[in-house]
């Protein structure tokens, strides 16, 4: 068994020790070492990556009792002695999360018996989940203000290998899910948890704790905080983004709210005055379109590229609105697409359904409505005018 140096000493940053074993799984190539202070992934902590003298450590797995050491490739002699490097900057990390998930999910149970049913400690952001199906900003303050104290006190941070036995003497929230060698992680009076992750030796040096928003998930609340140096991360990015929006906005940062809104409002009130003109041109379009004398109606026809289908909608029911003998036939190609619209007035006897019925399969195609009023489009397998004069043919 390898010896677990991470759990003698937390802030081992180099080891030497000799390697006992190099294997090949499905992960790739490994090492097991005689002892290690490269944490493997478990208790949602990740990993720990490094070198082993000249290779790089890029996973750590416990896998059957088994410390794997992962390398991209293997040694060609694996006698003598090794040292081994943790890239320490990740795993101080890790334990500033991984602690502060403690603290937060603790200030969280002791001021609003909120419990935590679980935890991901992800590449920017951790998040818990509450077995509440709310909470309110007041709530979130209160926890994050307690587990915020508790770093301000430089509580020390204690772990304790403990039988099931000795567990019923502290009273610890969850009971742990191991029975033989119960690793206690104890903040005296705050805190006691069964835990099998590396913390710093004392609540201060997580530094902060913030929490930057929650939502429901699976009916519990999934909340996202950061801590450690992850903290001055988002305020250095937040405060960039928002220097930079007073640029652009004009607009010093505590008028930025007032200000997006005020141009939101107005944006809104000139799209709908935009929109109202749009009604107007259109009307003078359909005006202008001249139409040629039949019989017993006057036939208006036209063919447009890339215009919405909705435009020649609003053109063909105002012109039949206005002339009861026309009969109007407007197509549009967009993109692949051929669209058509038809129309009439009340004087024409014309039934334009059937007569669009009988163009669509031409280009695959489909369309419906009313005996007066029929749209629908298909493939571009014609050109626009030559399915104008279709349609026309079908008269
Ligand atoms: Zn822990």
């Amino acid at each position: 068994m390898t010896v677990k140096q991470y759990y003698q000493d937390a802030y081992m940053k180099a080891f030497q020790t000799a390697i006992q074993d190099q294997q090949e799984d499905e992960s790739g190539c490994y090492v097991v070492l005689e002892q290690t202070a490269f944490y493997p992934t478990g208790g949602g902590q990740p990993h720990d990556t490094g070198t082993l003298m000249d290779k790089r450590i890029i996973n750590v797995e416990e896998v059957n009792g088994e410390i794997r050491h992962y390398i991209e490739e293997p040694f060609d002699d694996i006698s003598g002695v090794v040292e081994g490097q943790i890239d320490w900057e990740r795993r101080f990390d890790h334990m500033q999360q991984h602690a502060g998930q403690h603290f937060l999910s603790a200030a969280f149970a002791e001021a609003l018996q909120y419990e935590t049913i679980s935890f991901h400690l992800g590449k920017e952001f951790l998040t818990i989940d509450l077995n509440v199906s709310d909470i309110s900003e007041s709530d979130a303050l209160k926890a994050e203000e307690l587990a915020n104290r508790i770093i301000r006190e430089a509580r020390p941070i204690e772990t304790k290998w403990v039988t099931e036995a000795e567990l019923s003497g502290y009273p610890i929230r969850k009971q742990p899910s191991v029975t033989d060698e119960i690793r206690l992680v104890i903040i005296p009076g705050f805190d006691y948890n069964g835990c099998g992750g590396t913390h710093p030796r004392s609540t201060s040096e997580v530094g902060a704790i913030k929490i930057l928003d929650w939502e429901k998930h699976k009916g519990h609340i999934r909340l996202r905080f950061v801590c450690g140096d992850r903290v001055l991360q988002q305020l250095d990015r937040k405060h960039g983004i928002l220097k930079e929006l007073t640029g652009v906005l004009q607009s010093p940062v505590e008028n930025m709210v007032s200000t997006v809104d005020r141009m939101i409002t107005k944006q809104k009130e000139q799209e709908k005055a935009l929109e109202g003109l749009k009604e107007v041109l259109l009307t003078y379009e359909a005006e202008g379109l001249l139409g040629v004398r039949k019989d017993d109606y006057t036939l208006i026809q036209r063919a447009y590229s890339d215009r919405p289908i909705q435009e020649l909608q609003k053109i063909a029911q105002h012109i039949v609105s206005k002339r009861e003998d026309a009969i109007v036939m407007l197509v549009v190609h967009n993109d692949q697409k051929l669209q058509l619209v038809v129309a009439k007035g009340s004087l024409p006897t014309i039934n334009l359904r059937e007569a669009a019925q009988k163009v669509f399969p031409l280009i695959n195609g489909k369309g419906g409505g009313k005996e007066s009023f029929v749209q629908g489009g298909g493939e571009a397998v014609m050109s626009k005018e030559d399915l104008l004069e279709k349609l026309v043919n079908e008269l």
